[in-house]
Protein backbone atom coordinates (compact mmCIF):
# COMPACT_ATOMS: atom_id res chain seq x y z
CA UNK A 1 0.00 0.00 0.00
CA UNK A 2 3.10 2.20 0.18
CA UNK A 3 2.29 4.68 -2.94
CA UNK A 4 6.07 6.51 -4.06
CA UNK A 5 5.69 9.61 -5.61
CA UNK A 6 8.88 10.17 -7.63
CA UNK A 7 10.92 13.15 -7.23
CA UNK A 8 14.70 14.15 -9.05
CA UNK A 9 16.51 13.08 -5.71
CA UNK A 10 14.15 12.06 -3.32
CA UNK A 11 10.75 10.57 -2.79
CA UNK A 12 7.65 11.57 -1.25
CA UNK A 13 6.42 8.02 0.86
CA UNK A 14 2.69 9.05 1.20
CA UNK A 15 1.92 7.40 3.76
CA UNK A 16 -1.50 9.24 4.44
CA UNK A 17 -2.97 5.87 4.45
CA UNK A 18 -0.05 4.92 6.91
CA UNK A 19 -0.91 7.34 9.61
CA UNK A 20 -4.42 7.46 9.69
CA UNK A 21 -6.04 7.99 12.97
CA UNK A 22 -9.77 7.21 12.48
CA UNK A 23 -12.68 8.06 14.83
CA UNK A 24 -13.69 5.47 16.74
CA UNK A 25 -17.59 6.04 16.21
CA UNK A 26 -17.35 5.47 12.49
CA UNK A 27 -16.25 2.70 11.11
CA UNK A 28 -12.70 0.97 11.72
CA UNK A 29 -11.07 1.19 8.93
CA UNK A 30 -7.64 2.20 9.18
CA UNK A 31 -4.57 1.57 7.14
CA UNK A 32 -1.63 0.00 7.45
CA UNK A 33 1.81 0.52 10.05
CA UNK A 34 3.27 -1.34 13.16
CA UNK A 35 3.66 -1.42 16.14
CA UNK A 36 4.94 1.22 18.61
CA UNK A 37 7.51 0.34 16.85
CA UNK A 38 9.01 2.48 13.81
CA UNK A 39 8.35 2.54 10.09
CA UNK A 40 11.10 0.82 7.85
CA UNK A 41 12.65 2.78 5.01
CA UNK A 42 13.74 0.78 2.11
CA UNK A 43 17.68 2.65 1.31
CA UNK A 44 19.34 0.56 -1.48
CA UNK A 45 19.46 -2.86 0.35
CA UNK A 46 19.12 -1.48 3.47
CA UNK A 47 16.48 -0.84 6.09
CA UNK A 48 16.66 2.11 8.03
CA UNK A 49 14.13 3.19 10.48
CA UNK A 50 12.23 6.33 9.41
CA UNK A 51 13.57 8.99 11.86
CA UNK A 52 14.78 12.55 11.45
CA UNK A 53 18.40 12.82 12.50
CA UNK A 54 18.64 16.69 12.47
CA UNK A 55 17.26 18.61 15.77
CA UNK A 56 15.26 20.56 16.81
CA UNK A 57 13.04 20.15 13.94
CA UNK A 58 10.78 23.36 12.18
CA UNK A 59 7.36 22.80 11.97
CA UNK A 60 4.88 25.53 11.08
CA UNK A 61 1.05 26.25 11.48
CA UNK A 62 -1.50 27.10 8.87
CA UNK A 63 -3.21 30.47 9.11
CA UNK A 64 -5.98 29.38 8.78
CA UNK A 65 -8.95 28.89 11.74
CA UNK A 66 -12.00 27.11 11.35
CA UNK A 67 -15.48 27.51 12.67
CA UNK A 68 -14.92 27.97 16.72
CA UNK A 69 -11.51 27.29 16.37
CA UNK A 70 -8.83 29.93 15.33
CA UNK A 71 -5.38 29.90 13.83
CA UNK A 72 -4.12 30.51 16.92
CA UNK A 73 -5.72 28.04 18.94
CA UNK A 74 -4.76 25.67 16.68
CA UNK A 75 -1.07 27.09 17.37
CA UNK A 76 -1.21 26.53 21.15
CA UNK A 77 -2.88 22.97 21.23
CA UNK A 78 -0.18 21.83 18.65
CA UNK A 79 2.73 23.41 20.81
CA UNK A 80 0.92 21.51 24.20
CA UNK A 81 1.19 18.44 21.67
CA UNK A 82 4.63 18.73 21.21
CA UNK A 83 5.64 19.72 24.42
CA UNK A 84 4.42 16.67 25.80
CA UNK A 85 6.89 14.50 23.18
CA UNK A 86 9.50 16.98 24.13
CA UNK A 87 9.04 16.34 28.30
CA UNK A 88 9.75 12.51 27.51
CA UNK A 89 12.97 12.32 29.65
CA UNK A 90 14.73 9.32 27.99
CA UNK A 91 13.97 10.28 24.48
CA UNK A 92 15.86 13.08 22.55
CA UNK A 93 13.51 14.92 20.48
CA UNK A 94 12.71 18.72 20.16
CA UNK A 95 10.54 20.60 17.77
CA UNK A 96 10.37 24.32 17.17
CA UNK A 97 7.10 26.36 16.14
CA UNK A 98 8.47 28.61 13.48
CA UNK A 99 4.62 30.43 13.29
CA UNK A 100 2.72 30.42 10.62
CA UNK A 101 2.38 29.96 7.28
CA UNK A 102 0.29 30.28 3.91
CA UNK A 103 1.52 27.03 2.63
CA UNK A 104 -0.95 23.85 3.28
CA UNK A 105 0.10 20.47 4.69
CA UNK A 106 -0.23 19.08 1.40
CA UNK A 107 2.44 20.38 -0.28
CA UNK A 108 6.04 18.70 -0.52
CA UNK A 109 7.82 21.72 0.11
CA UNK A 110 10.25 21.43 2.73
CA UNK A 111 7.90 22.93 5.33
CA UNK A 112 6.69 20.63 7.37
CA UNK A 113 3.21 22.25 8.09
CA UNK A 114 0.12 21.59 10.15
CA UNK A 115 -3.18 22.52 9.68
CA UNK A 116 -6.73 21.59 8.78
CA UNK A 117 -8.28 19.79 5.25
CA UNK A 118 -11.34 18.96 4.73
CA UNK A 119 -11.43 15.27 3.37
CA UNK A 120 -15.26 15.19 3.44
CA UNK A 121 -14.93 11.72 1.44
CA UNK A 122 -13.09 10.29 4.72
CA UNK A 123 -15.54 10.72 7.73
CA UNK A 124 -13.82 8.80 9.72
CA UNK A 125 -10.49 10.12 9.23
CA UNK A 126 -9.93 12.67 12.29
CA UNK A 127 -5.92 13.36 11.03
CA UNK A 128 -3.34 12.23 8.61
CA UNK A 129 0.48 12.87 8.87
CA UNK A 130 2.74 11.93 6.04
CA UNK A 131 6.18 12.47 5.06
CA UNK A 132 9.19 13.52 2.40
CA UNK A 133 11.98 11.17 2.91
CA UNK A 134 15.64 11.25 1.80
CA UNK A 135 16.11 8.51 -0.72
CA UNK A 136 19.58 8.21 0.40
CA UNK A 137 19.91 8.46 3.79
CA UNK A 138 16.58 7.53 5.03
CA UNK A 139 15.84 10.48 7.09
CA UNK A 140 12.92 12.50 7.17
CA UNK A 141 12.94 15.84 5.79
CA UNK A 142 9.15 16.99 5.96
CA UNK A 143 6.17 15.81 7.88
CA UNK A 144 2.90 17.38 6.98
CA UNK A 145 -0.48 17.13 9.43
CA UNK A 146 -4.04 17.62 8.68
CA UNK A 147 -6.80 17.53 10.90
CA UNK A 148 -10.42 17.10 8.91
CA UNK A 149 -12.32 19.81 8.88
CA UNK A 150 -15.17 18.41 7.04
CA UNK A 151 -18.53 19.57 8.68
CA UNK A 152 -19.11 16.08 9.60
CA UNK A 153 -16.20 16.22 12.35
CA UNK A 154 -16.63 18.50 15.24
CA UNK A 155 -13.72 19.46 17.08
CA UNK A 156 -12.96 21.21 20.57
CA UNK A 157 -9.57 23.29 21.89
CA UNK A 158 -11.37 23.97 25.42
CA UNK A 159 -9.48 22.84 28.63
CA UNK A 160 -11.24 20.08 29.44
CA UNK A 161 -12.74 19.10 26.39
CA UNK A 162 -16.50 19.10 25.12
CA UNK A 163 -18.84 16.47 25.46
CA UNK A 164 -19.41 15.60 21.56
CA UNK A 165 -16.64 16.87 19.90
CA UNK A 166 -13.08 15.78 19.62
CA UNK A 167 -10.40 17.12 21.43
CA UNK A 168 -7.80 18.70 18.93
CA UNK A 169 -4.89 18.03 21.30
CA UNK A 170 -5.42 14.26 21.76
CA UNK A 171 -5.59 14.00 18.21
CA UNK A 172 -2.36 16.26 17.71
CA UNK A 173 -0.55 13.96 20.16
CA UNK A 174 -0.72 11.21 17.96
CA UNK A 175 -0.68 12.54 15.21
CA UNK A 176 2.70 13.92 16.60
CA UNK A 177 3.96 10.31 17.09
CA UNK A 178 3.44 9.76 13.28
CA UNK A 179 5.91 12.96 12.80
CA UNK A 180 8.33 11.50 14.73
CA UNK A 181 8.29 8.25 12.93
CA UNK A 182 6.41 5.67 15.11
CA UNK A 183 3.71 3.48 13.85
CA UNK A 184 0.84 2.25 15.90
CA UNK A 185 0.44 0.53 18.76
CA UNK A 186 -1.82 -2.62 19.54
CA UNK A 187 -2.55 -1.80 22.51
CA UNK A 188 -5.91 -1.67 22.44
CA UNK A 189 -9.39 -2.99 23.63
CA UNK A 190 -12.53 -2.30 21.02
CA UNK A 191 -15.65 -3.69 21.13
CA UNK A 192 -17.69 -3.89 17.92
CA UNK A 193 -20.76 -1.50 17.36
CA UNK A 194 -22.77 -0.51 14.39
CA UNK A 195 -21.16 1.20 12.45
CA UNK A 196 -17.20 0.17 13.44
CA UNK A 197 -15.44 -0.15 16.49
CA UNK A 198 -15.88 1.68 19.66
CA UNK A 199 -12.44 2.27 21.84
CA UNK A 200 -12.88 0.44 25.51
CA UNK A 201 -9.38 0.98 26.31
CA UNK A 202 -6.14 2.22 25.43
CA UNK A 203 -2.48 1.12 26.60
CA UNK A 204 -1.11 3.90 23.83
CA UNK A 205 -2.08 7.03 22.12
CA UNK A 206 -0.41 5.53 19.17
CA UNK A 207 -3.57 2.67 19.04
CA UNK A 208 -5.22 3.59 15.98
CA UNK A 209 -9.01 4.58 16.79
CA UNK A 210 -9.37 7.35 18.88
CA UNK A 211 -11.40 7.84 21.60
CA UNK A 212 -15.13 8.59 21.62
CA UNK A 213 -15.95 12.18 21.74
CA UNK A 214 -14.88 14.73 24.94
CA UNK A 215 -12.57 12.35 25.99
CA UNK A 216 -9.07 14.03 26.68
CA UNK A 217 -7.00 11.07 27.46
CA UNK A 218 -4.60 10.83 24.39
CA UNK A 219 -3.30 14.34 25.68
CA UNK A 220 -0.91 12.28 28.28
CA UNK A 221 1.89 9.45 27.01
CA UNK A 222 1.76 6.16 28.02
CA UNK A 223 4.37 3.88 28.80
CA UNK A 224 4.57 2.15 25.32
CA UNK A 225 4.65 5.54 23.27
CA UNK A 226 7.37 6.33 25.47
CA UNK A 227 9.05 3.17 25.31
CA UNK A 228 8.61 3.83 21.69
CA UNK A 229 9.94 7.05 20.87
CA UNK A 230 12.95 6.72 23.49
CA UNK A 231 13.70 3.44 21.32
CA UNK A 232 14.02 5.26 18.22
CA UNK A 233 15.37 8.68 20.24
CA UNK A 234 17.12 7.25 22.87
CA UNK A 235 18.70 9.90 25.56
CA UNK A 236 18.78 9.95 29.29
CA UNK A 237 20.38 6.91 30.07
CA UNK A 238 17.87 4.77 27.79
CA UNK A 239 19.80 2.69 26.43
CA UNK A 240 21.69 1.69 30.26
CA UNK A 241 18.24 1.93 32.64
CA UNK A 242 15.95 0.17 30.30
CA UNK A 243 16.48 -3.51 28.58
CA UNK A 244 14.46 -5.24 26.13
CA UNK A 245 13.00 -8.54 25.58
CA UNK A 246 13.57 -10.74 22.40
CA UNK A 247 12.31 -14.11 21.14
CA UNK A 248 10.31 -15.88 18.69
CA UNK A 249 6.73 -16.97 18.22
CA UNK A 250 5.89 -20.81 16.58
CA UNK A 251 3.25 -22.38 15.69
CA UNK A 252 3.45 -26.20 14.39
CA UNK A 253 7.17 -25.57 14.17
CA UNK A 254 6.96 -22.33 11.95
CA UNK A 255 7.26 -18.90 12.78
CA UNK A 256 4.07 -16.69 13.15
CA UNK A 257 4.06 -13.29 11.20
CA UNK A 258 2.26 -10.44 12.69
CA UNK A 259 1.45 -11.90 16.21
CA UNK A 260 1.17 -9.09 18.90
CA UNK A 261 3.61 -9.82 21.89
CA UNK A 262 2.78 -7.89 25.39
CA UNK A 263 5.29 -7.31 28.27
CA UNK A 264 3.35 -6.54 31.26
CA UNK A 265 4.98 -6.01 34.33
CA UNK A 266 3.38 -6.94 37.53
CA UNK A 267 5.14 -4.85 39.23
CA UNK A 268 4.54 -1.41 38.10
CA UNK A 269 1.37 -2.56 35.84
CA UNK A 270 3.07 -1.09 32.70
CA UNK A 271 2.17 -2.88 29.14
CA UNK A 272 4.61 -2.11 26.38
CA UNK A 273 3.93 -4.06 23.12
CA UNK A 274 5.48 -5.07 19.67
CA UNK A 275 4.65 -7.59 16.82
CA UNK A 276 6.41 -9.92 15.62
CA UNK A 277 7.84 -8.32 12.13
CA UNK A 278 9.17 -11.64 9.75
CA UNK A 279 7.88 -15.59 8.93
CA UNK A 280 10.67 -16.57 11.44
CA UNK A 281 8.17 -14.67 13.96
CA UNK A 282 10.93 -12.90 15.75
CA UNK A 283 9.80 -9.87 17.77
CA UNK A 284 12.20 -7.37 19.97
CA UNK A 285 9.93 -5.09 23.06
CA UNK A 286 12.66 -2.28 24.29
CA UNK A 287 12.62 0.50 26.41
CA UNK A 288 11.33 -1.89 29.71
CA UNK A 289 12.07 -1.33 33.33
CA UNK A 290 14.35 -3.80 34.53
CA UNK A 291 12.49 -6.43 36.56
CA UNK A 292 10.15 -9.71 35.61
CA UNK A 293 7.74 -9.31 32.77
CA UNK A 294 4.91 -11.62 31.97
CA UNK A 295 4.77 -12.21 27.80
CA UNK A 296 1.48 -12.78 26.28
CA UNK A 297 1.17 -13.31 22.51
CA UNK A 298 -2.31 -12.96 20.78
CA UNK A 299 -3.86 -11.97 17.07
CA UNK A 300 -4.13 -8.65 16.23
CA UNK A 301 -8.28 -8.00 16.28
CA UNK A 302 -8.96 -4.87 18.15
CA UNK A 303 -8.01 -2.85 14.60
CA UNK A 304 -7.80 -3.72 11.23
CA UNK A 305 -4.86 -5.50 10.04
CA UNK A 306 -4.11 -2.85 7.74
CA UNK A 307 -3.40 -0.50 10.50
CA UNK A 308 -0.36 -2.00 11.51
CA UNK A 309 0.76 -4.20 8.30
CA UNK A 310 1.66 -3.57 4.87
CA UNK A 311 0.33 -6.73 3.90
CA UNK A 312 -2.42 -8.28 5.89
CA UNK A 313 -2.83 -11.32 4.08
CA UNK A 314 0.69 -12.20 5.49
CA UNK A 315 -0.86 -11.92 9.20
CA UNK A 316 -1.32 -14.70 11.25
CA UNK A 317 -4.47 -14.03 13.26
CA UNK A 318 -5.45 -17.95 13.78
CA UNK A 319 -4.02 -18.75 17.10
CA UNK A 320 -5.33 -19.08 20.39
CA UNK A 321 -3.93 -16.31 23.25
CA UNK A 322 -0.50 -17.75 24.98
CA UNK A 323 1.54 -17.08 27.92
CA UNK A 324 5.60 -17.75 28.34
CA UNK A 325 5.51 -20.12 30.98
CA UNK A 326 7.65 -17.91 33.51
CA UNK A 327 8.99 -14.36 34.13
CA UNK A 328 11.20 -12.93 31.67
CA UNK A 329 13.89 -10.96 33.74
CA UNK A 330 14.95 -7.90 32.29
CA UNK A 331 18.28 -6.55 32.84
CA UNK A 332 19.20 -3.14 32.84
CA UNK A 333 20.83 -1.86 29.66
CA UNK A 334 20.48 -5.77 28.47
CA UNK A 335 18.11 -8.24 27.12
CA UNK A 336 16.41 -10.90 29.06
CA UNK A 337 17.70 -13.89 26.27
CA UNK A 338 15.91 -15.68 23.82
CA UNK A 339 12.14 -16.53 24.48
CA UNK A 340 10.53 -19.22 22.49
CA UNK A 341 6.96 -19.10 22.98
CA UNK A 342 4.69 -21.68 20.97
CA UNK A 343 1.03 -21.03 20.20
CA UNK A 344 -1.49 -23.07 18.68
CA UNK A 345 -4.38 -23.23 15.98
CA UNK A 346 -7.84 -21.78 17.06
ZN1 LIG B 1 -2.30 6.92 13.49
Amino acid sequence: MTSLRSHTDRRSVSKRAAALLFCAVVVGMPAHNRAYQQYGVQVGSKTIKLKWNRMPVQYYIENVGISGITASQLQATVDASFTTWHNVATAAVSAQDAGFTTARPTQDDGLSVIGFLSDPQEPSVLGSTDWLINDTTGEIVESDIFFNSAPSIPWSVSAGGTSGRFDLQSIATHEIGHFWGLGHSALGETEQVSGGRRVIAKGAVMFPIAYSPGNITDRTLQPDDIAGISDLYPSGGFSSLTGSVTGTITKNGQGVFGAHVVAFSPTSGVLVGNFTQDATGAFTIAGLAPGPVILRVEPVDDADLDSFFDDPSKVDVNFKIAYYGRFAIVPPGGNAGQIQIQVTAK
